[in-house]
């Protein structure tokens, strides 16, 4: 026998729980399915636990600093790892055990831990129960990638996941993958006083940033010490001891780079190979992400999916956005979509870079007259003052419109100050908006104004 309840959400990601507690308010009858831990991924291996490691790596760079300030440390300074991994998990449960009680706590809610799968299209088996719903919402998420690459099954790899348990130090921890979660990873290690190598397939690190952008990026961390080979085109490990070797040459040859770690941050893929979608007729697209509409209808009427899992998006902001999506077009008759919203995303590296909208690839992509603004960080005061200058703030304008197309700050600060522009963009307001509004001094925001008033025509 079935148990009936008005909806069942599988996942507790970055939706599934607002979700639930939605629902519930408006009197239906939810389960909930978890399982493993509840929060998903941001919560426990992913942006927090990332954030409060990067935190940890940022103290120890500016004691190291210290000297630039003015500041004298009597002795060396050093990295207590089993400390900072203990700070780590305290933030993390902290966030997990809010998510825990909330769903706990919720009336009209029953807490699933287990795994879910369709046996039909209204029907979920977890354990050994049976549930019934005429609405279904996937919140499963995503995992790391691990790629077939010669020699991966014969070595022992940290991924996103593993690397949380990590308490010591690394000698060489060699990061195969240059983009936004490798590079996070890279710089926390190397300041926590790791030999870091990152290994790139592409010719360039953040391959789908700005060639400047990139090369800025690299710039910052081979500064830092951070040894970065790009164009690895031939990806394979070996166990040599207790070290792995990475080949990344083609050519047969001595280029190996040797390392006591081997972390892999080379993607995500979604959680959909065990989910039973083929009982529920749900269709996937050829990597495994589940094809929803606009308004994250998938193929089959009265199945959802959310999160990471639909392949619009691979951030906490866009699940929960998801979410939004979903309840205001399910309870408050808003036929809100995907497309509504405007890129936006962030890379935690220090200094941070934030990014809205289109690239300048893009722009130049899409052939429309543009306008664009640069300013070096070295230029703003107040990151003189606090002696980080590293970096660049530029945006691009739609000539015709004046409203702002994309921008990229990576500098101090730059994760917070995309926002500035980013709500402008909301607005749909043109850019002069904001060379009218008088900004706080000293702060880096206030430059964007002199920016703008310097736009050049895109050539
Ligand atoms: C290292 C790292 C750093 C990141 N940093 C950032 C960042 O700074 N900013 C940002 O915006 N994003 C970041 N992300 C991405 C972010 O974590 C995800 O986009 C976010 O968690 C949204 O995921 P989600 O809601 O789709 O599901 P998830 O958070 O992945 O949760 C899915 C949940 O579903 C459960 N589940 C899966 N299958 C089943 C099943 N069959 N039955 C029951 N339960 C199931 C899983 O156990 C999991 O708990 C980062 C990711 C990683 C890996």
């Amino acid at each position: 026998m079935a148990t009936k309840f008005d909806a069942i959400i599988i996942g507790t990601g970055q939706a599934g729980p607002s979700l639930a507690a939605r629902m519930t308010r408006e009197g239906m009858k939810t389960a909930i399915i978890e399982r493993k831990l509840f929060g998903g991924t941001c919560v426990n291996v992913g942006c927090i636990p990332t954030k409060a490691l990067v935190a940890s790596a940022r103290a120890a760079h500016m004691a190291r600093r210290g000297p630039d300030f003015g500041v004298t440390i009597d002795g060396s300074i050093k990295v207590d790892m089993k400390q900072v991994k203990a700070r780590k998990d305290g933030i993390v449960r902290q966030s997990n055990q809010g998510v825990t009680n909330w769903l706990g706590n919720m009336e009209n809610l029953t807490v699933y831990q287990g795994h879910g799968r369709f046996e039909s299209a209204n029907s979920v088996r977890v354990n050994g129960d049976l549930l019934e719903a005429e609405k279904i919402i996937l919140n499963v998420g995503g995992r790391a990638f691990v790629p077939d690459m010669p020699g991966v099954d014969d070595v022992d790899y940290l991924t996103n996941s593993s690397i949380m348990e990590v308490d010591f130090l690394p000698e060489h921890l060699v990061i195969i993958g240059g983009s936004y979660i490798g590079l996070e990873f890279a710089q926390m290690y190397r300041r926590f006083g790791s030999a870091v190598t990152v290994v790139e397939m592409g010719p360039r690190l953040i391959g789908r940033e700005d060639e400047e952008v990139s090369a800025t990026v690299k710039d910052i961390l081979e500064q830092e010490g951070i040894a970065v080979r790009l164009q690895a085109a031939c990806i394979g490990l070996e166990q040599r001891g207790d070290q792995v070797a990475v080949t990344a040459s083609c050519e047969p040859g001595p280029e190996a780079i040797v390392g006591s770690h081997v972390l892999l941050a080379v993607g995500r893929k979604p959680n959909t190979h065990d989910l039973g979608l083929d009982k529920a007729g749900v269709e996937t697209d050829p990597r495994g992400f589940i094809t929803v509409d606009d308004q994250l209808r998938s193929n089959v009427p009265g199945i959802w999916a959310i999160g990471d899992v639909n392949g619009r998006g691979a951030f906490t902001h866009t699940s929960y956005n998801d979410y939004e999506i979903l309840a205001a077009n399910m309870f408050d008759d808003d036929p809100r979509r995907v497309t509504d919203r405007i890129t936006t995303y962030g890379l935690f590296i220090d200094p941070p870079l934030g990014r809205v909208g289109m690239t300048e690839r893009e722009v130049r992509e899409s052939g429309r007259k543009a306008l664009v603004g640069k300013m070096m960080m070295a230029r703003v005061g107040r990151a003189r003052e606090r002696s980080e200058t590293q970096g660049f703030m530029k945006v691009l304008i739609d000539a015709e419109t004046k409203k702002i197309l994309g921008a990229a700050i990576l500098g101090i600060g730059g994760d917070e100050i995309i926002h500035s522009l980013l709500d402008v963009m909301y607005a749909d307001a043109p850019y002069s908006v904001i060379q009218r509004a008088m900004h706080i001094h000293p702060t880096v925001t206030e430059l964007i104004p002199t920016m703008l008033g310097d736009l050049k025509p895109l050539e």
